[in-house]
């Protein structure tokens, strides 16, 4: 057991974010103790469109402090489609939180959650594990709030730089050191345009500059349109990938698609010094205050937040509390019989936080999976 709890910076930001949000807390406290240590310190932060109608800022100086100081950040989704900018672009602060924290690694892990049925006919569909990095600090994102526009044309620009290209293609590769370590294949497939953009063909010969340096690790490559048909036809062939921002981006929610959808799918922006998980979803304003929310990515992005935690701190109680929270959530699908709303079934935040709860006490200490 660690001396100090854990400081935990929570944005649960709009739509659905608060319904989900404290279940998730919830049940993150729980595993800590099932695993021996104390309940984390929850520092709950204002951020979003409400923030912004309400303060004028969508990202208050006080909740990037918040962000800064603690051991990690719990993010649940931000934005309002009726609350813009004067310039008519949507309120997204958790990208502007990626760019203040320097959050350069998107981790998007697309793994199949047993009792699950992904949307494939071949049977392989179904136990989908790789694991999706896209880069988040540069980009066409880059562009964001710099793009031109007149009356003719408008222009926004795509920005890859040595740097942070090299930075998330060694995240990537040392992941795939990391998966090989417990299995998996030992590859890194980048996903570019480089046929194309002089942005990517730049792109890739820094993931090449990098490779060299991964000698067990195979590179691979894969053209951004060409991946997304293998990802529908056979996204088993992938372990890890590494892409630009505005390819991840979309590739991202294909790959919740192949897990059962937006509300299954858990995600991860980490830097050098901060990490922030949060649902690949977004605040789903035309289902919030339903409780029809399927509150399961972010339940996933709490197991990973304690993931991260279990390697930064060196603890391996987080680790364990990790598997728990992962395993409850495995436990509470495995039979079929919990079917979302957004999968046509009728469990909603309640149900669903309800089997979790349950299958999370149940959990044995000598679970194999602990192991
Ligand atoms: P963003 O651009 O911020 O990612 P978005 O505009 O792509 O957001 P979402 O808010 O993610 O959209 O919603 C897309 C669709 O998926 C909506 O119909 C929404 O209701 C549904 N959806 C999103 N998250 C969930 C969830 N957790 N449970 C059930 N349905 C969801």
């Amino acid at each position: 057991m660690s001396e100090a709890a854990l400081e935990l910076a929570i944005l649960p930001g709009d739509g659905i974010g608060m319904e989900i949000t404290k279940p998730c807390v919830e049940l993150v406290q729980m595993a800590l103790q099932k695993a021996g240590e104390p309940k984390a310190v929850e520092n709950w932060l204002e951020a979003g469109a409400g923030a912004y109608t309400k303060l004028g800022n969508a990202l208050p100086a006080e909740t990037i402090a918040g962000c800064r100081q603690a051991d990690a950040v719990l993010l649940a989704a931000m934005g309002d489609p009726d609350v813009r900018y004067p310039d008519g672009t949507e309120i997204i602060p958790q990208v502007d939180l990626r760019f203040e924290l320097d959050l350069y690694a998107g981790v998007r892990p697309v793994r199949s959650v047993p009792g699950i049925k992904g949307p494939l006919a071949d049977p392989r569909g179904d136990k989908l594990d790789f694991v999706l990095i896209r880069e988040s600090t540069e980009g066409l994102f880059a562009s964001v709030g710099k793009g031109t526009r007149d009356e003719e044309q408008a222009t926004d620009t795509q920005v890859i730089t040595r740097k942070g290209t090299a930075r998330v293609c060694e995240f990537a590769f040392k992941l795939a050191q990391q998966r090989k370590a417990h299995g998996h294949a030992g590859e890194v497939t980048s996903v570019d345009k480089a046929n194309v953009f002089q942005s990517m063909a730049f792109w890739r010969d820094v993931f090449d500059d990098v490779a060299t340096g991964y000698e067990d690790i195979t590179k691979r490559y894969g053209y951004v349109d060409a991946v997304a048909l293998e990802m529908v036809r056979r996204p088993w062939i992938y372990d890890v990938m590494v892409t630009e921002n505005m390819y991840g981006d979309i590739l991202s929610d294909l790959a919740a698609g192949l897990i059962g959808g937006l509300g299954m799918a858990p995600s991860a922006d980490i830097g050098d010094e901060h990490a922030v998980f949060q649902p690949c979803h977004g605040s789903a304003p035309d289902i919030a205050g339903s409780g029809k929310a399927n509150p399961t990515a972010m339940f996933l992005s709490g197991a990973m937040m304690l993931e991260w935690l279990a390697l930064d701190k060196e603890n391996a109680n987080y680790h364990r509390a990790a598997v728990f929270l992962r395993s409850a959530v495995d436990d509470a699908f495995s039979d079929g019989t919990l079917v979302s709303t957004e999968r046509g079934g009728d469990a909603g935040v309640a149900e669903i936080t309800k089997a979790v709860g349950s299958a999370l006490s149940a959990l044995s200490n000598n679970d194999p999976r602990l192991a």
